[in-house]
């Protein structure tokens, strides 16, 4: 492995994430862990595996970013969310557009200019119905693994549509719908129909800006790329690694900055 030129770091509400890149800003060392509360140990085990794997890190620049990055000590830098997925989608694919990033407990909209600068967002915290534990309590409850989520929910044909705006009265509903004997898959289906429309609410405060991007653990999940791209009529565009496009974009800041 080459050496490691700068890290970034994003503490997201569900998982924690760590990026290496080399001296041209290519990915060449990351892990994934599921969000720990005591951020301090998992950040100094991070770095204890970054140590072991890809050598010594003296010198080497660390951004932090993400809804704990405060708690990153060990940081040069701690950057926003909204700069750090910017900087990161743009260094993927080298040119503007609308990308909507959908984590676990927050999701985002960011307008891109051509030459790679935030022109606009919106970002909702406030409302998890909007976000990926929408879908993670509804999967834990029917007991369907996340990750078969969307293949199920594209499975049906019908769409049941769920009318709770709260992701706890969601899922009462679905009990009870499923109670009443109402198929799986049609529920699933008005699910992430409900989530995708409150992302594309979210799109169309900042304005789309062709292409449309995704990114965020959600961007895994095929029902919610293909809904989104019916919702808005424009294809969706993945990165390589849309849980990681944050902790890139933080890596390749703490790259630039140092640099100056
Ligand atoms: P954050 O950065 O806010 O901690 P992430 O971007 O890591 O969150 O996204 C976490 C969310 O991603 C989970 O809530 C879950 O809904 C979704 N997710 C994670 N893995 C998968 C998967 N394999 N398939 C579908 N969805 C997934």
């Amino acid at each position: 492995m080459p050496p490691l030129r700068a890290l970034g770091i994003d503490i997201g509400s569900t998982t924690a994430k760590i990026v290496g890149v080399d001296e041209i800003g290519q990915m060449t060392w990351h892990l994934l862990e599921q969000a720990e509360p005591r951020v301090e140990a998992q950040v100094e085990r991070f770095l204890e595996r970054a140590r072991q794997e890809a050598g010594p890190l003296d010198g080497i620049p660390l951004v932090a970013t993400g809804y704990g990055r405060r708690l990153v000590r060990q940081a040069t830098r701690q950057v926003t969310e909204i700069s750090c997925h910017a900087r990161g989608i743009y260094h993927e694919f080298g040119h503007g557009g609308t990308l909507v990033d959908i984590g676990g407990q927050d999701s985002k909209v960011i307008g891109i200019n051509p030459v790679g600068k935030v022109l606009d967002f919106v970002m909702n915290d406030k409302c998890s119905a909007g976000t990926g534990r929408f879908l993670e309590n509804t999967a834990n409850r029917l007991q369907v693994p996340l990750e078969r989520l969307g293949t199920e929910a594209l499975s049906a044909v019908e769409e049941f549509s769920i009318s709770s705006t709260c992701t706890v009265f969601a899922e009462s509903e679905v009990i009870s719908l499923i109670a009443n004997g109402v198929p799986l898959a049609p529920i699933l289906r008005g699910l992430h129909r409900a989530l995708v429309k409150r992302i594309v609410a979210m799109v169309r405060i900042v304005g789309l800006v062709q292409p449309l991007m995704l990114s965020g653990g959600v961007a895994q999940n095929p029902a919610i790329r293909r809904m989104l791209e019916e919702e808005t009529s424009e294809k969706v565009i993945l990165p390589r690694q849309p849980q990681l496009v944050g902790a890139h974009g933080a890596a390749l800041i703490a790259m630039e900055n140092s640099d100056l």
